[in-house]
């Protein structure tokens, strides 16, 4: 097993998990066998408790684990299946190491970081890469060098490398090198200095990646090269492009690819980037502009929504055509909820497609049932995903029913028409850490429906995450006045997908399609969505 560690200095966001995916993706393509492990140094045991809106969304994976939104990035660049396993944060360790010490694992000895927290970092790596069965991990480690924080995870890194040999593990380090002052001067002190840190904990870079506005100057290298230690065509430069897609060609071309598989001793048979390129290449020339609203709880982080973003640019991507995502934040019922409701009105009608994606509370629900209504009284392509699906059922309920006072329990729980209603497992749950619905679950599709159309097959699986469902007791209701429940569980007792026919592209979903969107993979009802909204868009014209 060869093990690549990457860490971050100087500050965060500076793309060191589209550096460790676009490495991975580089070695994958030349034949290797490559996972990926992010480190992530909150005491959360996982992400499933964090709020998106301040940390970014939470990604969920087949195995139902609610991770660090990395692991999207490892998914879509390696086009693997991760399991939870391959995100380690401070709280799982501590978890682990503690209930152990209660068991009397360690009888008799004190239990410290140095060497029972590290030595279970360690011992974690090495398994679930040993599992995954391939030849290189690659391990992202979260936050950035100094933090308190990170110290275990970096002197695990450490250790790592004396306990595997030198030649095994290798050190990739991203930094920022800023452009100061009016001549444009690239500086490489606070490289110098995330540099100066990491060696004081003992650990040598062997790669540094640069991330600068500019491509990286040859004196800039060459300063960076002697003063951290490392040979000049070490020094990678990821300065700004276009898309992220671009930046395994950006590397690859510097010679990153050779770089890394020298060191670690490893085959260099010819990397493939055929498809890659030309999936790139269609991403950069698109036809056609199209709009597409995506109705939510917006607060300034588009993290919090990422997956869908991804889903659009690869749906985008197969249509020749650039979605421009218009961020609605769902208006509150309260004194100006006439005027925000014309404002959201007239801005959904210069879009081209709607999206209501998941969520939690009841904070924007009244907003994104009028902004549903709007794209089914006025056939504006529509997608609810998971919370969605459930408004989408609930608008049908109150306007198209006549059930004047439909709602989810989520929100009101003794709503006179619950519609949306809590799943019966649920009702037993007391904790909120990974306790929802969750990971990959089985739907069967009926046949001449909208989801076959997109899906062509009887059964797919998709990833969920969600406490409440359309409520049993509606759904022949709910048939009868026309929707179509498309996709239903295997006992036949969830409703999957729900669809209007008769609209243009009016569909939801109880699962997350984003999740299992793929550059050149494009999720079904994303597609579907982005193609209606062009064939719309052409129409409008
Ligand atoms: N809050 C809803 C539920 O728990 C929807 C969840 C979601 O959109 N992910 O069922």
């Amino acid at each position: 097993m060869k093990y690549i560690f990457v860490s971050g200095g100087v500050l965060s966001g500076l793309g060191k998990g589209i550096t460790a995916s676009s490495i991975g993706l580089l070695l994958k393509r030349s034949g290797l066998k490559v996972t990926a492990i992010k480190v992530d140094p909150y005491l959360n045991c996982d992400a499933g408790t964090m709020n998106p809106y301040e940390h970014g969304e939470v990604f969920v994976l087949h195995d139902g684990g609610e991770v660090d939104l990395d692991l999207g990035n490892y998914e879509r660049f390696l086009d693997e299946n991760l399991s939870s396993d391959h995100n380690i944060t401070t709280g799982k360790v501590y978890l682990s190491v503690i209930s152990r010490e209660r068991k009397g694992d360690y009888l008799g000895k004190t239990v410290q970081i140095i060497p029972h927290i590290v030595n279970e970092v360690m011992d974690i790596i090495k398994k679930v890469s040993k599992e995954s069965g391939a030849q290189v991990c690659l391990v992202e480690l979260g936050g950035t060098v100094g933090d308190i924080e990170s110290m275990p995870f970096l002197e695990a890194a450490r250790q790592l490398q004396m306990e595997e040999g030198m030649e095994n593990v290798m050190f990739v380090h991203t930094t920022l090198v800023p452009i100061m002052g009016v001549v444009g001067e690239q500086k490489t002190k606070p490289t110098q200095h995330s540099v100066k840190e990491l060696r004081s904990i003992g650990i040598q870079p062997d790669l540094i990646v640069g991330r600068c506005s500019e491509p990286l100057d040859r004196s800039t290298k060459q300063k960076i090269s002697l003063f951290c230690n490392v040979p000049t065509d070490a020094v990678f430069s990821a300065h700004d492009v276009d898309t992220v897609y671009a930046v395994p060609r950006l590397l690859h071309d510097q010679g990153i690819t050779d770089y890394v598989r020298d060191r670690l001793g490893v085959q260099k048979d010819p990397t493939d980037l055929v498809e890659w390129d030309a999936f790139m290449k269609r991403i950069q020339s698109p036809t056609d502009d199209l709009k597409i609203a995506l109705v939510g709880k917006y607060t300034g982080l588009k993290d919090s929504y990422i997956s869908h973003y991804k889903a659009f640019e690869h749906s985008s991507a197969e249509v020749g055509a650039h979605v421009d995502v218009v961020w609605i934040d769902a208006p509150e019922k309260g004194d100006t909820w006439d005027a925000d409701l014309e404002q959201m009105k007239e801005q959904l009608s210069e879009c081209d497609g709607i999206l209501v994606p998941g969520g939690f509370g009841i904070r924007g629900t009244e907003g994104k049932i009028e902004a549903i209504r709007f794209a089914r009284e006025n056939d504006i392509p529509f997608l609810g995903i998971c919370l969605g699906l459930q408004l989408a059922i609930v608008e049908y309920a109150r306007n198209v029913m006549g059930l004047e006072d439909a709602y989810s329990t989520e929100f009101e729980s003794d709503a006179k028409h619950p519609v949306v209603d809590l799943l019966p497992e649920q009702l037993r749950v007391t904790q909120k850490g990974a306790t929802m619905r969750l990971g990959a679950q089985k739907a069967i599709i009926s046949k001449d429906t909208l989801a076959y159309d997109l899906y062509k097959k009887e059964e797919i699986w998709e990833r969920h995450r969600h406490r409440f469902e359309i409520n049993p007791e509606y759904i022949d209701k709910i048939s009868e006045q026309g929707f179509v429940f498309s996709g239903i569980s295997e006992d036949g007792i969830k409703m999957e997908i729900g669809e209007l026919p008769g609209n243009r592209y009016h569909i939801g979903s109880q699962f997350h399609p984003e999740f299992l969107s793929h550059p050149a993979k494009p999720a079904p009802l994303f597609y579907g969505l982005v193609k209606a909204a062009l064939e719309y868009n052409k129409a409008r014209r």
